[in-house]
């Protein structure tokens, strides 16, 4: 029989569970694990760039001027392709909203997006009126299921935005193929892909974020970059309430009394003050990269070998990864998540599905988009992330594991 001491010291060695999840009774270790507070993504901001909002600031010329002239002008050098030309914008949904309707994407036309992206996408078709209408996504890399997305072509379906889900493209060929064969407009949504080496590459239609946690940040701003030129001078006019020619006036410092106006547009420039703190980030992109390709190579180096996890197929050579995100088997990922953030570390469910979304639903399901999101998990990889905090995150994955 058992003393009743006995039964009282079981009691208290028993794991607590909360939730399903058996936590650690406690997680205060030796080395104070509990200080650590490693958050899933930030900017990077330092010095640099509040000297450049000081300097714009200084001049009293906040709106659309030098300052945006020269950012498009640097990122084009950046990226590298002499034909294809950058128009900055308020944000990526902005650039995505105007690069629909330079594509002549009209009211009641529908577009095909993977369910499986930030809402923002989604929205951006809305915007002009247009239907997403959500399609599934593969499960190993969130990347659209084209098979998925050619059963859902009607008449009235005109355009498709592949997602570079977590930068990864490696079937983005097989999309430009599909929307050949139905005529369909393609306009990639490269929010994740900032300084990946292949895109400049493709002839498209390219709609970067410098949101604030993106690979690059503006506080909010965005860009196109595309060869097309019809689709880059509609654009210019587009963005700042279709007046024809006030980019170029703005750019050498006039306005435009008078001008005709021939289409919708839209308040969604850039301003000198985002593209000031732009051009500061542009400049230390180098080391952004550089940090975020060794969290993601660490990352892979030692998590690949865990056999309830399963990695993305992430180019670390040529993506600069902005998520990095681990699928998680067996049900458990919330344990998971629960796990890490009693261990200071902040994790992230990305995305929600959007047919999942009462305005988005279509009233049907789209399974392996919903088993990934029961199973995927982003684990932190932005540029103040040390090396010692990735092997801190890799060895508390690895002793949940064990
Ligand atoms: C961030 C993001 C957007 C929207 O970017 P904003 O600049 O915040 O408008 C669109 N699509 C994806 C996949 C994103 O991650």
């Amino acid at each position: 029989m058992m003393t009743r001491l006995a039964r009282y010291v079981i009691l208290l060695s028993l794991p607590v569970v909360v939730g399903g999840c058996a936590m650690q009774k406690d997680n205060v270790k030796e080395g104070g694990d509990k200080m650590r507070n490693i958050k899933l993504s930030s900017a990077f901001f330092g010095e640099e760039e509040a000297r450049a909002v000081e300097r714009v600031l200084a001049g009293q010329v906040v709106n659309m001027g030098k300052e945006v002239f020269m950012f498009e002008q640097e990122l084009e050098e950046f990226f590298g392709n002499l034909n294809a030309k950058v128009t900055c914008v308020h944000s990526c949904t902005a650039a995505l909203q105007l690069a629909l309707q330079a594509c002549d994407i009209k009211p009641g036309d529908e577009v095909l997006v993977p369910t499986f992206t930030f809402v923002a996408t989604f929205q951006a078709v809305a915007a002009n009126g247009a239907i997403p209408i959500p399609c599934d996504v593969d499960i190993e890399d969130g990347f659209i299921d084209l098979k998925d997305a050619e059963s859902r072509i009607t008449k009235k379906t005109k355009a498709i935005i592949p997602v570079l889900f977590a930068g990864c493209d490696s079937k983005i060929k097989k999309v430009y193929e599909l929307a050949k064969k139905y005529n369909l407009k393609v306009i990639e949504d490269a929010a994740h892909s900032f300084g990946d080496e292949n895109i400049a590459k493709r002839d498209g239609i390219f709609c970067f974020s410098f949101d604030p946690i993106k690979n690059i940040s503006c506080g909010d701003g965005g860009c196109i970059l595309t060869q097309q030129k019809e689709v880059t001078e509609r654009l210019k006019d587009m963005r700042l309430l279709g007046v024809i020619g006030d980019t170029e006036c703005r750019f050498s410092g006039k306005r435009s009394w008078g001008a005709d106006v021939q289409e919708k547009g839209w308040r969604l420039h850039m301003n000198n003050i985002a593209a000031a703190i732009g051009r500061e980030q542009l400049k230390k992109f180098d080391r952004i990269k550089k940090a975020r390709q060794r969290n993601a190579k660490l990352y892979k180096q030692h998590l690949s070998n865990i056999k309830e996890i399963q990695l993305m197929p992430i180019n670390t050579d040529t993506a600069v990864p902005h998520i990095f995100p681990i699928i998680v088997n067996n049900g458990k990922r919330d344990c998971l998540k629960q796990y890490l953030a009693d261990k200071g570390i902040e994790t992230g469910v990305q995305y929600k599905p959007n047919h999942l979304l009462t305005f988005f639903s279509k009233g049907y399901n789209l399974p392996k988009a919903e088993e990934l999101y029961s199973k995927i998990l982003s684990i932190p990889i932005h540029p103040f992330v040390t090396e010692s905090e990735i092997y801190y995150i890799i060895e508390n994955i690895k002793q949940y594991f064990k």
